[in-house]
């Protein structure tokens, strides 16, 4: 009797170790998503920064590009005046000189004021700290890839453990299957087989027996249904019942 109870013990042991498995495979593609969204962020902030970067750099060369163009004008306004004797011209001419000098020293400044913002933003960039957690979520997604098939193998096994004891139960204690199945389906949260605690409250629910006295135990179904919860209530007598020993197992 005792042994038998055992083999519907490890059965329901089995039983919780699948919805366990299957709850953490469950969870893990929302946990893959998650990565992925936080993979994807670390990205845009790469690119946003390298932007940031890039701009500043066509700015400066943009700059660049002015106080070149504006020493031309001034070299050929200077060849000119060298020339000239038409003395209008000349002033023009001098006037443009100093017009265009006043423009490069504007656009030195500024294109100085750039290159110090180019450095800072060099320096506080945070690519290098972004790679790392990229990284980092990276192998916590190929953790999460490995786990879901690890997970997958233990299941088949689970399975293939669980087929095994409802065969010897099937053979030989059809009722308590029944039983047992028609309970796992009616209960919202494993275990459906308890133990009767002290006091006559019931191993799963906790609410205390009402019509419990001292019943004859039927030996071919040793158990009774909680009129609560509905779970079935090992009714062996005390240090007889293996629910202790198979919790630990
Ligand atoms: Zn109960």
């Amino acid at each position: 009797m005792n042994e038998t109870i055992q083999l519907l013990l490890v059965l329901q042991n089995y039983d919780m170790r699948l919805i366990e498995l299957e709850r953490n495979l469950n969870d893990i593609p929302q946990s893959i998503a998650d990565l992925e969204v936080a993979i994807a962020q670390w990205n845009r902030k790469i690119t946003q920064e390298k932007e940031q970067i890039q701009n500043i750099k066509l700015e400066i060369q943009k700059l660049e590009k002015e106080i070149s163009s504006s020493e031309e004008t001034i070299a050929t306004c200077k060849y000119k005046l060298a020339f000239t004797k038409n003395p209008k011209e000349s002033e023009n001419l001098t006037k443009r000189i100093e017009e265009e000098q006043n423009k490069i020293s504007q656009w030195e400044e500024l294109s100085l004021h750039k290159m110090f913002e180019l450095d800072d933003k060099k320096l506080s960039t945070s690519e290098q700290i972004a790679q790392d957690e990229i990284l980092k979520i990276q192998n916590e997604r190929e953790h999460q890839q490995q786990r879901t098939l690890d997970l997958e193998k233990n299941k088949s096994e689970i399975k293939n453990k669980i087929a095994v004891m409802r065969k010897v139960l099937q053979e030989n204690h059809t009722h308590w299957l029944h039983y047992y199945d028609k309970t796992k389906k009616a209960i919202h949260k494993m275990p459906c087989v308890v133990e009767l605690n002290p006091g006559n409250f019931c191993g799963g629910c906790h609410l205390k027996r009402s019509d419990y006295n001292d019943q004859t135990v039927d030996s071919h179904f040793p158990f009774i249904i909680c009129e609560s919860c509905a779970r079935m209530i090992i009714t062996l007598p005390e240090g007889l019942c293996p629910l202790d020993s198979c919790k630990e197992a």
